[in-house]
């Protein structure tokens, strides 16, 4: 059922203009084709090259094309958080605007839906990417692979598709796009992967610099949190202050009785060390205390909201 049912295509773009038509014309050929009723949902973030104008032509000759436009660049997540808000398809589509996923390969990954998954992630096996890019992108796969123990080779893949429901509870803010399958799965979802195809950048350039990779590792302690500890942040953080805390009292505990026994009482570098482990302790705590607080207010930010519908 899920194979023919309706399917949003989400294309989040930034300065794409040389792109747009060629994709748009290989999606409508290919989603034809399978026979399918579909929209494709353009999500401008902010571009200042003629993008926007390129896509309103489109979007005249065509009512399945919509656009939402963003005032500013505000990212690749909020792009596609709001797709997903907007898309009313049973299955979603997401592709790069750059040409360089295959809008070719859609048919199989939604056949592969029809398996059971809620969500299937292209995995760019040969990608045609600089090494600068490709050989820093495994690692940050096979650690996120490792940390989240979710068996994948490429989460970034700008190519996936979804169940609709999938991208309705799922919250991607900030950077976290390249974890949906993590968020994904977290939330409960079935989650695979299948090779696509993978082409050069024909036009213009990418849109990510070299901060990429260390901000993807921030966002894998970020991403590491909200699936796993968020629930309860006091009990992680709670542990590590407490064993900092039984350890410097025991020291400490150890000079009181030293004292006590009438030895004399001088600053000796181990009882340095176990005022510090209370220290430490009393700031771990109460720094979980606060996480414990805060965790129910973890949500998106919701500044990026405020985006003309363009019709
Ligand atoms: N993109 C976006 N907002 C941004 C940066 C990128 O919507 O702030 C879009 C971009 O136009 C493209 C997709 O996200 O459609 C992937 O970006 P890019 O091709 O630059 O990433 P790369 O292929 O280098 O990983
Ligand atoms: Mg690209």
């Amino acid at each position: 059922m899920a194979e023919r049912g309706r399917i949003s295509v989400i294309i989040p773009l930034y300065n794409e203009e040389e792109s747009l038509e060629e994709l748009y014309e290989r999606l409508v050929r290919v989603l034809s084709n399978e026979g399918h009723e579909f929209e494709i949902i353009f999500v401008d973030d902010g571009s200042t090259d003629g993008s926007l104008d390129v896509l309103r032509t489109l979007r005249d000759k065509d009512k399945r094309v919509k656009i939402l436009s963003f005032r500013r660049n505000y990212g690749k997540s909020a792009a596609l958080s709001e797709g997903f808000r907007v898309a009313g398809g049973d299955v979603v589509v997401t592709i790069d605007a750059d040409l360089q996923d295959n809008p070719d390969e859609i048919p199989g990954l939604i056949a592969k839906l029809g398996e059971g998954y809620d969500l299937v992630s292209g995995w760019k096996a040969k990608r045609k990417d600089p090494i600068t890019k490709t050989l820093p992108s495994k690692i940050f796969n096979l650690v996120t692979s490792l940390v989240t123990g979710i068996k994948l080779h490429d989460f970034n893949c700008g190519l996936k598709v979804y169940r609709g429901e999938v991208v309705k509870n799922i919250s991607v803010y900030g950077e976290l796009h390249r974890f949906i399958p993590v968020l994904a799965s977290w939330e409960g979802y079935k989650v695979t992967e299948k090779r696509v195809s993978h082409f050069e950048r024909k036009f213009g350039k990418s849109k990510f610099g070299s901060s990429r990779f260390l901000n993807g590792f921030f966002d894998l302690i970020t991403v590491m949190f909200i699936t796993r500890r968020a629930s309860a942040p006091l009990h992680f953080f709670g542990r590590i202050a407490f064993l900092f805390f039984v350890i410097g009292a025991v020291i400490t505990l150890y000079f009181v009785i030293e004292w006590l026994m009438g030895m004399g009482m001088h600053v000796r570098p181990l009882m340095v060390g176990g005022f510090i482990l209370i220290i430490i302790a009393i700031q771990i705590g109460s720094f979980g205390l606060l996480a414990e607080l805060f965790s129910s207010r973890i949500e998106r930010s919701f500044s990026y909201r405020e985006y003309r519908i363009d019709d």
